[in-house]
C-alpha cells in the first residue's frame, strides 16, 4: 500500500503560451531590459549551459519576464499567420521550437518560487501568476493558430508521420480543445478571466500555507518539554530555534518534516495536542491567513469554468485525458481500498487501546497519540526501534545507494560538480553520465535542507527537458527535500519513511534523465498525473533490497552494515500500520475528488469534509493527510486537482510492474 506522499510539480508547459497584450510603456521596458537582464540570456558555462543562478536578482524577473513573453507572442504570430498551407513542420514542429527563453525564465523564477520565496518575491507572484494564464489563454485561444492545428490533425497524411509525432499531434490538439480552443468568441473570454483569477488565487493560497508553516512554531522552554525525544531531534530543535533568535529555547516548526518525529517520539502529551492541532490547521486559523474563502471561490470558478468547456463538473474535464478517464473509475478504485483500510484501523486502534491500558496510560487514543502509540505497538510486536534503525540511514550514504542503483539500472555514473552556480550554498549538483560511453546524460541538483522560505514536502523539477529538436538538448533536473540539517559537520539521519521519500524523488529524477525523445513536450515527465507516480513508487522499492541495505545502511557511528537481523525486522513490521497511511492517504483523495464532483454549490469547506467524513465513515483517531484549507496539491495550481488519486493509482501499477520485474529477476 501506499506510503509515501510527496509532490511533483511540473513546471507549466510554456511552449503552449502565446501572445500577451502589453501597452507601449511595457513593451518599451521590455525591450531596455533585455538587454541586459541576465534571465534572459542563453544559459552558458560547462555541461550544455546551467542555470545562472548566480546572477538572479529579483528585480529581474517582472523585466525579463515581459521580454520573454513579447518574443514568444511574435514567434506565435509568426506561425499562426504563415501563408504557407499548415504542416506538421510548420505548425506543431515550429510550436515545440518556439518559447525557449519564456521557458529559461520560467524555470528560474519556479527556483525562486519554490525554494526562496521572500514577500518581494511574494508581489511578483501577485502580479505575474495571472498574467501568465492570460498568456497561456492567449495562445490556446488563438482562433489561426487552432485552425492550423485542426487542419493538420484532420489531414490523412498525419498516418506518414511517425509514431511520436502523431503523439505529439494529439497532444497539441488535445491541450487546445480542453483548453477551450473550439469555444465561441464570448466563452472563450470568460474562461480567460476565470483562469486569471484562479491564477491569482492559487498564488494567496500557497502563500497562506507558506505563512502558516513557517509563521507559527511549537517553541519547547525546558527540558521537560523535550521529555521523549531523541537526541537528533532535541538538535534539530535546537538549531531551529538557534535560527529564529531564540537560542536556548528549541523550536518544532510547523512542517511535516517536524512534526511527525514530534508527533512519534513526544512524551508529553499536552504539547503533542499543541503540536498536531497547530499542524492540522494550517489555512484554517481564521486570520489573515485563512485558506476557506479561497478554497470555496475556487471551487466555484473551476465549476463555472468546466460548464464553459463542456463537462459537468470540474472532476470530468480534468480526467478527461488520464488513464482513469471518468472520475467514476478513480471512485471505484478508491472506494475499493477504503473499507479494508479502515478495518484494518480499528485493528490498529485497538492494539494502540490495549497498549496504553495495559501501561496504566487512562487514555482514550485520539489523533496526537497515533503516532506515539503505534511506534510502541510497534516496537513491541516486531522488536523494531525506528531511532534504531534511523543510526543506519545517513542521507549521504543513502544518496550514494541511490547512485548505486541508478548504476544498476540505467548505467547511469554521477559525479559532482563545483564549477557550476547554485540558488542556496547547500545545493549540489552532480553530472550525469552514461558509464560505457562517457557521453552525458543530465545534470541532477539536490537540495536537501529545510530553509525559511522553501515549501513544505518534497519534489522534482525538471529546469530543463532532454530533447534533440533544437539540438541534442540534456535534461536538468533537481531534487528538493525537507530534511533538517542538524548539527554541523555531522551525518545527517533520516527515518526509514524519510528514505523512502528520497528514493521516490529520485526516482522521478530518473525518468527525467531516461527521457530520449525528439520534442520537449513529450520529454522526461511529462506524461499523464495518474501514470507520473509510478516510476517514482517503483525506485522506493528499491530501498529496501540487500544490495542497497547491505552497502549504505551504515551505522553512523560504526560504520557496520545494517544486521540482517534488523533487516529481518523491518520486513517483518512492513505492512504494520497501512491502515492509517491508507485512510489519511484515501480521505485526502476522497474529500479531493468530492468537492470537484460537487458542481457549481457554494461549498464550505469545513463543513463539506466533516459533513462527507463523517458520511464515509473516517475513524475519529486519524485526519485527513492533507485537509482542504492546506491542500496545496489540489489548490496551489491546477496540477493534482482531482487527482491525487494517482498516488494509489500509480501505487497498483507500480506493485504489479515490480512483481513482474522480480519474478522476471
Ligand atoms: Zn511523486
Amino acid at each position: 500500500m501506499v506510503t509515501r506522499i510527496t509532490s511533483l510539480f511540473l513546471l507549466v508547459s510554456i511552449s503552449l503560451l502565446v501572445s500577451y497584450c502589453m501597452n507601449k510603456s511595457e513593451e518599451k521596458t521590455g525591450a531596455t531590459a533585455s538587454e541586459a537582464n541576465a534571465l534572459l540570456q542563453k544559459w552558458e558555462g560547462p555541461y550544455n549551459g546551467v542555470p545562472p543562478f548566480d546572477k538572479v536578482e529579483v528585480s529581474l524577473f517582472l523585466p525579463a519576464f515581459e521580454a520573454a513573453m513579447t518574443e514568444n507572442r511574435n514567434e506565435i504570430a509568426e506561425i499562426a499567420s504563415n501563408k504557407a498551407a499548415p504542416t506538421f513542420a510548420n505548425t506543431i514542429e515550429a510550436l515545440e521550437k518556439a518559447g525557449t527563453t519564456l521557458k529559461r525564465v520560467q524555470a528560474i523564477y519556479e527556483v525562486w518560487k519554490n525554494n526562496r520565496s521572500t514577500p518581494e518575491l511574494e508581489a511578483i507572484q501577485t502580479t505575474m501568476e495571472p498574467r501568465l494564464a492570460a498568456f497561456a489563454d492567449s495562445i490556446t485561444q488563438n482562433a489561426a493558430l487552432f485552425a492550423r492545428i485542426e487542419a493538420v490533425n484532420n489531414d490523412p497524411a498525419k498516418k506518414n508521420l511517425t509514431p511520436e509525432q502523431q503523439r505529439l499531434l494529439w497532444r497539441y490538439h488535445t491541450n487546445f480543445v480542453l483548453k477551450g480552443a473550439k469555444l465561441d468568441p464570448a466563452s472563450k473570454e470568460k474562461v480567460a478571466a476565470i483562469n486569471q483569477q484562479l491564477a491569482g488565487l492559487f498564488a494567496k493560497f500557497s502563500q497562506n500555507q507558506l505563512a502558516d508553516e513557517s509563521d507559527k512554531y511549537l517553541e519547547l522552554t525546558s527540558e521537560k518539554d523535550l521529555d521523549g525525544l531523541p537526541e537528533d531531534l532535541r538538535a534539530a530543535a535546537a538549531e531551529a530555534a538557534a535560527g529564529k533568535n531564540k537560542s536556548g529555547t528549541w523550536i518544532i516548526a510547523n512542517t511535516r518534516s517536524s512534526i511527525e518525529p514530534f508527533l512519534t517520539y513526544a512524551n508529553r502529551r499536552d504539547l503533542r495536542e499543541k503540536a498536531w492541532r497547530m499542524f492540522i490547521n494550517r489555512g484554517d486559523n481564521g486570520d489573515a491567513n485563512d485558506n476557506n474563502a479561497l478554497v470555496t471561490q475556487i471551487l466555484q470558478l473551476r465549476a463555472e469554468r468546466a460548464k464553459l468547456l463542456g463537462y459537468p463538473t470540474h472532476a470530468h474535464w480534468r480526467l478527461a485525458d488520464k488513464m482513469a478517464q471518468t472520475p467514476e473509475k478513480a471512485m471505484q478504485l478508491l472506494e475499493a481500498v477504503w473499507t479494508p483500510a479502515v478495518g484494518r484501523v480499528k485493528e490498529e486502534v485497538k492494539d494502540m487501546q490495549q497498549l496504553a491500558d495495559k501501561a496504566g496510560d487512562k487514555i482514550k487514543i485520539e489523533p496526537w497519540d497515533y503516532r506515539y502509540y503505534a511506534e510502541k505497538v510497534r516496537k513491541a510486536r516486531y522488536d523494531l526501534d525506528q531511532d534504531e534503525v534511523k543510526q543506519y540511514l545517513q542521507l549521504e550514504k543513502l544518496r550514494e545507494g541511490m547512485f548505486f542503483v541508478a548504476g544498476e539500472l540505467f548505467n547511469f555514473a554521477f559525479e559532482q560538480v563545483t564549477d557550476v552556480p547554485v540558488f542556496h550554498p547547500d545545493v549540489r549538483v552532480y553530472k550525469v553520465t552514461d558509464k560505457t560511453s562517457g557521453q552525458q546524460v543530465g545534470m541532477w541538483y539536490f537540495d536537501p535542507y529545510a530553509r525559511e522560505g522553501k515549501r513544505s514536502g518534497a519534489w522534482m523539477t525538471a529546469y530543463r527537458e532532454q530533447e534533440t529538436l533544437n539540438g541534442n538538448i540534456t535534461t536538468i533536473v533537481s531534487n528538493n527535500c525537507n530534511f533538517i540539517k542538524g548539527k554541523p559537520g555531522e551525518p545527517v539521519l533520516i527515518s526509514w519513511e524519510d528514505a523512502e521519500t528520497l528514493f521516490h524523488e529520485f526516482g522521478h529524477a530518473l525518468h527525467g534523465l531516461n527521457s530520449k525523445v525528439t520534442y520537449p513536450l513529450l520529454s522526461g515527465t511529462n506524461t499523464a498525473t495518474d501514470y507520473v507516480e509510478f516510476p517514482s513508487q517503483i525506485l522506493e522499492r528499491w530501498l529496501s533490497t540487500p544490495e542497497v541495505l547491505q552497502k549504505y545502511a551504515l551505522h553512523y557511528k560504526t560504520g557496520q552494515p545494517i544486521p540482517q537481523a534488523l533487516v529481518d525486522k523491518i520486513n517483518n513490521a512492513s505492512k504494520f500500520n497501512q491502515g492509517f497511511a491508507t485512510v489519511e492517504l484515501i480521505a485526502s483523495a476522497l474529500i479531493d475528488m468530492k468537492l470537484h464532483l460537487a458542481g457549481s454549490a457554494k461549498i464550505d469547506p469545513d463543513a463539506f469534509e466533516k459533513e462527507n467524513l463523517a458520511a464515509l465513515g473516517m475513524p475519529s483517531e486519524i485526519v485527513m493527510r492533507h485537509r482542504t484549507p492546506q491542500f496545496g496539491h489540489i489548490f496551489a495550481d491546477d496540477g493534482y486537482s482531482a487527482g491525487y488519486y494517482s498516488y494509489l493509482w500509480s501505487d497498483v501499477l507500480s506493485a504489479d510492474a515490480y512483481e513482474a520485474f522480480t519474478e522476471a529477476g
